[in-house]
């Protein structure tokens, strides 16, 4: 039972996202050396990218530690820097890069269920939110599997750790530390994995917290992380820098380094150290019993290892797969297993892959599959049999894999009728905001799903069996970027995708609702579309009929929705209905080139908003920022949006705008941004509204003293809780008045936070119109600056209207439609003046 489990949980060569790539003779070298070594080290902090990447580098490939991270969360709660996507897929493009990084640097990825819900100030707050007994059991379990030597983590135990959930990574690493050995404590697990007990942790001090550190001071052990690998051509900084450069989200490239680089661990449980992080654990064979037998074989094979011959360490491979096979059962026995199963593969340059003639199909369908297997060395290997359960297909072969000589075809084969569908594993049950729903426990602790469908090959190598698994993947090419490669998935026959993610209703008037019927299947699908909607709400039609011919055809069906009176904020969903069937998941896809492209399988529903809303103008600008979604937050409101490009923001097309949004952080990605400044500075004098979103003080595009008609001193001021009071100080402002009436009840239902990188200086030409804090911190006003320039309006704010106007908060938009409006307001004769120009 127990071994099953280790086995789930490290086979690494399951990646879902990675073609398996033949590692070069230098790395086949490595490898062997690192069948030498038997400790672990698991690396524990909140983030992606709060990893010490270098010294887990280092720890991989120069002391030969089998070493994990552990985030306890997939870094949802952040800003994206490349594209749109926000929380559950922001998290799941961080996931990405976190395995990208882990492919660069040699670690293993593992995540708890705990969701980032965005900055905190307290390690309590957090805990309140993340429910602290799931995220321990979760990290203990982690902890029982993994079975590490020794645990690092990133952050001390106290506020020096600046975040909340940074404090609280520490909290739960020195408890669990304390915990995990005991068998009461969570005892479902101890049946699955036993317990553990690592022989200390340590704090890895960040110079950003702790600058007085020296390799005198007690209890510290100073590690220099920055030496050169030959076989990899690299320093373990270079290595690092190649590795952090994955968090692109994040804006986090960096350049390589070289030279000695120390590296400090102060004791913070456990047995003392002097020299190395792992000085008394024993890293050997020896640790086993009976494992002194294999060590003589492993000695030799990396000693009389060939670079120009690697098929050559065969019969030693097998020979050393032999002697770790007779040993007792557990976590050792079961990771060297794989990892000289993989030697084997890499030595005899083994090649086995199968591509689907598609990206997807569904449960019961047919789908072509191609078959490549290559033997690239002189050593006997024969193909007995592939098995591949999901597809059907169990198959005898018996064939001779001759030096260099393909063995390449291509069959039919059925998707297993009753196989789940693809998709996040933590995204597919509805979460709130601390957790991820994960029913599965065996997938927790698990970076992605498996493989929708896997391949097993059965080999014979020299006479011994040699079982390889390989993921099914779909090939294509690119002409520019040559070949491209994403995992087969499993899908429903029929995505329904609707055409927004928010419906706001601001009166009794209809609203058109599209839907987007897109085929996956082969066969011809006729079948009826319907809207669910909320109670007193008419749907017209009630049905409507679809038919699709092939894979991959689209078509859409648009239905009138007529809303209720009352106000509210509710769901509509679309149900596609098919052969008696029920299908109700949207497609949606997550593609940047530096991981593999994401297919996710959220529910086909919207947000629907029946609310007070008035707006006044027609044409908003939209100057592009690090990216929001504010320009579909603005058509929803009824607004037309132009996405002003860089050489389109003169006074000319200016003049035709009723307000101009700049999206968030355009202060520090537009580089431009300086040289449209003055030209929307005039605008603003000439009657137009500019309202400037969050942006980081830190590096700015334009000079500081230029981002406003007025001074204004940018900070890292924020509030994070959601739900605090907020105060109005001038309730007579029009921007609080016009067109809508806002009052305190328009702060209800906001999502994460209040807002972030408020001002916190500004001249007196400002108002600032709203007063906020977190919990024991003093007052922020800076959260809403209004100025007047010549007859126009200055917004700077750094309410997070980007986080709420995607997630359907009517308050929000009331808000956001006041800013917008603001020039409508104050002299609507000039304004009318200017309207001819449209
Ligand atoms: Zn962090």
């Amino acid at each position: 039972m127990r071994i099953a489990a280790f086995l789930v949980f490290f086979a690494p060569f399951l990646s879902q996202s990675q073609v398996r790539q033949q590692p070069d003779a230098a790395k086949i070298k490595l490898e062997l050396k690192k069948l030498n070594s038997l400790g672990a080290v698991l690396y524990l902090a909140a983030h992606p990218d709060d990893e010490n990447t270098r010294a887990i580098a280092f720890l991989v490939n120069d002391q030969l530690m089998t070493t994990g991270y552990l985030s306890l969360t997939r870094g949802d709660g952040g800003q994206n820097l490349i594209g749109p996507e926000m929380r559950d897929l922001l998290g799941l493009i961080r996931t990405q890069e976190l395995l990208s990084a882990r492919r660069i640097d040699g670690g293993q990825q593992f995540f708890t269920r705990a969701n980032d819900f965005g900055f905190s100030k307290s390690a309590k707050e957090t805990f309140e939110i993340w429910n602290m007994q799931e995220v321990l059991s979760d990290v203990i379990r982690v902890i029982r599997q993994f079975q590490p030597d020794v645990i690092l983590t990133r952050f001390p135990p106290d506020e020096r750790a600046g975040h909340g959930q940074h404090t609280a990574s520490a909290l739960l690493a020195q408890e669990a530390f304390e915990k995990t050995n005991d068998p009461t404590v969570f005892p479902d697990q101890v049946k699955e994995y036993g317990v553990w007990q690592a022989k200390r942790l340590f704090t890895n001090i960040g110079r950003w917290w702790n600058q007085s550190i020296t390799e005198s001071t007690p209890g510290v052990v100073t590690m220099n992380v920055g030496t050169y690998n030959p076989l990899l051509g690299k320093s373990y900084s270079e290595l690092a820098a190649e590795s952090r450069t994955q968090h692109k989200s994040q804006g986090f490239g960096v350049p390589g380094r070289r030279g000695d680089a120390p590296d400090y661990f102060e004791l913070a449980k456990g047995e003392g150290a002097e020299k190395n992080i792992l000085d008394g654990v024993n890293t050997g064979w020896s640790r086993l019993s009976r494992g002194d037998k294999v060590r003589p074989f492993v000695e030799r094979v990396i000693r009389e290892f060939s670079e120009e011959s690697p098929s050559a360490s065969i019969p030693l491979l097998l020979q050393i797969r032999k002697e770790i096979s007779q040993l007792e059962p557990g976590v050792w026995k079961t990771r060297k297993l794989i990892d000289v199963n993989q030697l084997i593969q890499n030595c005899l340059g083994l090649f086995a892959e199968v591509t689907a003639d598609n990206f997807c199909a569904s449960p019961g369908e047919q789908v072509t599959t191609g078959y490549e297997i290559l033997n690239r060395s002189d050593t006997e290997v024969k193909l007995l049999g592939i098995r591949a359960p999901d597809l059907l297909f169990d198959t005898v072969i018996a064939t001779s894999l001759k030096n260099n000589s393909p063995f390449v075809f291509k069959r039919r084969n059925l998707i297993k009728a009753d196989k789940s569908y693809s998709g996040p594993y933590w995204l597919t049950e509805p979460h709130g905001s601390g957790l991820f729903t994960v029913s599965d426990r065996r997938l927790i602790g698990k970076p992605e799903n498996d493989p929708a469908v896997v391949v097993n090959f059965t080999f014979e190598v020299a006479g011994e069996k040699l079982f390889i698994s390989c993921p099914l993947i779909y090939k294509w090419t690119d002409p520019v970027r040559g070949e491209l490669v994403r995992p087969f998935e499993v899908v429903p026959p029929v995505f329904l995708n609707l055409s927004d993610k928010v419906y706001l209703f601001p009166d009794s008037t209809a609203k058109e609702i599209t839907v987007l019927v897109k085929s996956s299947s082969d066969k011809k699908l006729n079948g009826t579309i319907k809207l669910s909607i909320p109670h007193g709400w008419k749907s017209e039609p009630a049905f409507v009929p679809f038919e699709l011919k092939k894979r991959g055809q689209e078509g859409t069906v648009t239905f009138t929705l007529f809303p209720g009176n009352e106000i509210l904020t509710t769901s509509v969903k679309a149900i596609g209905e098919l052969d008696g069937k029920q299908y109700d998941l949207a497609l949606q896809l997550v593609d940047y080139s530096h991981i593999p492209i994401q297919t996710v399988l959220p529910k086909a529903e919207a947000k629907v908003l029946r609310l007070d809303l008035k707006k006044e103008g027609e044409w908003v600008g939209y100057i592009k920022g690090a990216g929001d979604e504010i320009p579909a937050g603005l058509k929803n409101m009824g607004y037309r949006v132009w996405e002003l490009k860089d050489e389109e923001v003169t006074e000319e097309n200016l003049k035709k705008l009723d307000a101009v949004v700049l999206g968030v952080r355009a202060l520090n990605t537009n580089e431009r941004i300086r040289y449209f400044m003055p030209d929307l500075l005039e605008y603003i004098k000439n009657g137009g509204t500019v309202i400037t979103q969050y942006n980081n003080n830190s590096d700015l595009d334009i000079e500081a003293d230029k981002i406003a008609p007025y001074p204004l001193s940018l900070s890292r001021d924020r509030v994070t809780e959601e739900n605090c009071n907020v105060k109005i100080l001038k309730p007579d402002h029009p921007a609080l008045n016009y067109p809508n009436k806002i009052d305190v009840k328009d702060f209800d239902g906001w999502v994460q936070e209040r807002g972030l990188y408020f001002p916190d200086k500004w001249d007196p030409h400002f108002e600032a119109l709203l007063s906020c804090h977190d919990s024991g911190e003093p007052t922020r006003e800076g959260s809403l600056l209004v100025a007047n320039y010549g007859s126009g309006y200055y917004v700077y704010t750094g309410l997070s209207f980007f986080r709420q106007l995607p997630e359907g908060v009517p308050g929000a938009y009331r808000l956001f439609a006041n800013l917008v409006s603001l020039g409508r307001n104050k002299k609507p004769e000039s304004v009318n003046g200017k309207s001819k120009a449209k």
